[in-house]
């Protein structure tokens, strides 16, 4: 008998295009004991009958999972968020295998949700999607043909995360919590607006380096602790902050 999963591992669906896969995917969850489904935009209006009927026994999960406008919502509240591509990127985030990445879900999870955020069945997920990831998840596959369907990915990721809850993990507790998505969101544009402030970034010309601040970031996982310190430093050298000294 399988133990019911307490972990909050959060299955993101980004652009859902077919109601069958929703519902599969929330029967893929459910069966491995997880039931938190959220739909970013899907393009059906959610549910279908097709979802209900392929959601078998997980019309609960299917029911009540959440829909939202924008994945930034979808995941506000996770101290760790992992994109499941089937591409590898030009940008280099941080790789895992879904072993490697249900191990750190699963050690997260012990203080926030943690998100796994799948990409729409044809256009997988942008860059804009991976940059409020903390680093991407590779199914490993034939070299030739390495896209599962949708549903097939999240059973693939669902199960690790299943396994990994009964792995002893022999790292303490963290000291303090993974800053959440939205914490974090709210650094970048405070770090952004301090080096547009110094001269260092043209906003005109920013290139890819808020990109590379992101990947920096997301790479470290900052805590709530870790933040603070990093937003006060911000605000302590931000120029337009600066109080000229009086003659
Ligand atoms: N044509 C798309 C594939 C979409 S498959 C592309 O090239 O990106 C739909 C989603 O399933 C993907 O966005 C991803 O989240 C997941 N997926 C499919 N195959 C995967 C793999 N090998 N590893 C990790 N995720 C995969």
């Amino acid at each position: 008998m399988t133990q019911p999963s307490a972990a909050p591992i959060r299955f993101v669906l980004f652009q859902p295009s077919h109601p069958g896969n929703i519902g599969a995917a929330a029967r893929a969850i459910k069966v491995m004991g997880y039931h938190e489904l959220v739909l970013v935009k899907p393009e059906q209006q959610h549910p279908q009958a097709e979802s209900r009927a392929r959601s078998s026994n997980a019309r609960d999960v299917l029911l009540n999972a959440r829909v939202t406008e924008t994945l930034a919502e979808a995941v506000a509240d996770c101290g760790l968020v992992f994109g499941a591509s089937a591409r590898r990127r030009r940008l280099n985030w941080p790789e895992y295998n879904p072993r490697q990445c249900a191990a750190e879900a699963i050690h997260a999870a012990a203080t926030k949700p943690v998100a796994i955020v799948f990409g729409n069945e044809q256009a997988g997920l942008t860059n804009d999607e991976l940059n409020l990831c903390n680093g991407l998840v590779y199914i490993p596959t034939d070299a030739e043909y390495s896209s599962l369907n949708l549903a097939s990915a999240v059973q693939v990721l669902a199960y690790e995360c299943r396994v990994a809850e009964d792995i002893p993990d022999p790292r303490p507790e963290p000291e303090s919590p993974n800053a959440s998505s939205e914490d974090i969101e709210l650094f970048y544009s405070h770090f952004e607006q301090v080096i547009v402030n110094s001269g260092f970034l043209n906003p005109d010309n920013p290139r890819n380096l808020m990109r590379r601040v992101r990947r920096l970031f997301n790479r470290v996982h900052l805590d709530e602790n870790e933040l603070n310190i990093m937003r006060g430093i911000l605000s302590s050298v931000d120029p337009a902050k600066r109080v000229e000294p009086r003659d």
